[in-house]
């Protein structure tokens, strides 16, 4: 092949060329157009390109010239097609000057902060988290935990039965004698869940909500655990706060207390939020009765325990100052908005 041959060809290929990227009517098009003409495998620019090797080294200087004009030009012709095409942003509605509209990422419900915060800091104590169902049967839920058969908890007026024997737990003591009935001691856990109640749903009361049970069992375990460990709890929640504890009963521990702390709102002053006692109650607690402990096999002669029962909703209200408990179960965004973390 000659010199002349070859820009002839040259030539043939930019009339091509301009025909085929007129024809182009969008961007679309016009990138079909440049793999056409250059592109690196099949393109006719690359088509031609590979003749040149098997020129005179004189022809190939003055076909190399041409060859590198040709593909100036048709690289112009592209970009001027394409700058006749509107940008493609453009042809949509979206205003590039509006500000970024910041996306919702949600929250966590004031509850589960309580809860995690709680679980954190018994974590830290020593405690392992443990989950146990939500249906139980009546001896998980009463029987195993000293309940005398004609409690009044077992009433229908009070728990939920899904049949007979099996109903909604009404607390997640159920899960220290599933615990205690497969590890044997030393046990440290916390049980945190929801519970059921056959409670009207009022500013103070509804039928589900959680609760969170600890519970302590190993060989030499006093009064003096309990108080001191619910204490360091105490300080570490709420800050450092003065607590008391009172005496109270219930079927599953021997002796019980409630635990009090200073009224957050007021701190011990008196106000409508503690009913002006300086106190607000936060959980229920005793060292384990021996028949719960016999009741999953545990030798109560050997071992003794702590326990402690503790309403996170209940916390949460007192901390954040949440006037009816409904607030929690509405999802009422407004709401949860102002408590989101
Ligand atoms: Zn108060």
């Amino acid at each position: 092949m000659k010199a002349e041959d070859f820009i002839q060809a040259a030539e043939a290929l930019d009339a091509r060329a301009g025909t085929i990227i007129d024809a182009a009517t969008s961007r679309a098009d016009l990138e079909v157009a440049r793999n056409q003409l250059l592109g690196r495998k099949s393109g006719e620019f690359t088509a031609l390109m590979k003749l040149l090797p098997g020129l005179d080294p004189d022809d190939r200087r003055q076909a190399g010239a041409a060859v590198n004009r040709l593909k100036e030009a048709i690289e112009t012709r592209l970009q001027l097609r394409l700058d006749t095409f509107a940008p493609a942003v453009a042809t949509s509605n979206v205003d590039l000057t509006m500000p970024a509209r910041t996306s919702w990422k949600g929250g966590r419900h004031p509850v589960t902060v309580v809860i995690e915060e709680i679980e954190d800091i018994f974590r830290e104590l020593g405690f392992t988290i443990a989950l146990g169902p939500e249906a139980e049967t009546e001896w998980y839920n009463f029987g195993a935990l000293n309940f005398p058969s004609d409690h009044p908890a077992m009433d229908m007026h009070d728990t939920l039965y899904l049949s007979d024997d099996v109903l909604l737990r009404t607390h997640t003591s159920p899960v220290q004698i599933r615990t205690l009935q497969n590890y044997p001691p030393p046990v440290r856990i916390l049980a945190p869940g929801n519970v059921y109640r056959r409670d009207f749903f009022d500013a103070s009361h509804a039928p589900m909500f959680a609760q969170i049970e600890g519970l302590s069992v190993d060989e030499g375990i006093s009064f003096v655990d309990l108080k001191a460990t619910l204490t360091q709890f105490a300080n570490r929640f709420f800050g450092k706060t003065r607590t008391r504890f009172r005496p109270s009963f219930f079927p599953f521990t021997e002796p019980s207390a409630e635990m009090d702390v200073e009224c957050q709102l007021c701190h011990g002053s008196g106000c409508a939020g503690c009913k002006n006692t300086g106190w607000m109650e936060i959980l229920g607690s005793g060292m384990v009765h021996p028949k719960v402990l016999e009741a999953t096999g545990v030798d109560s002669e050997k071992y003794t325990g702590w326990a402690f029962g503790m309403g996170p909703g209940r916390i949460a209200m007192l901390r954040y100052g949440i006037p009816d408990i409904r607030l929690l179960y509405d999802s009422d965004m407004r709401f949860l908005e102002q408590l989101a973390q």
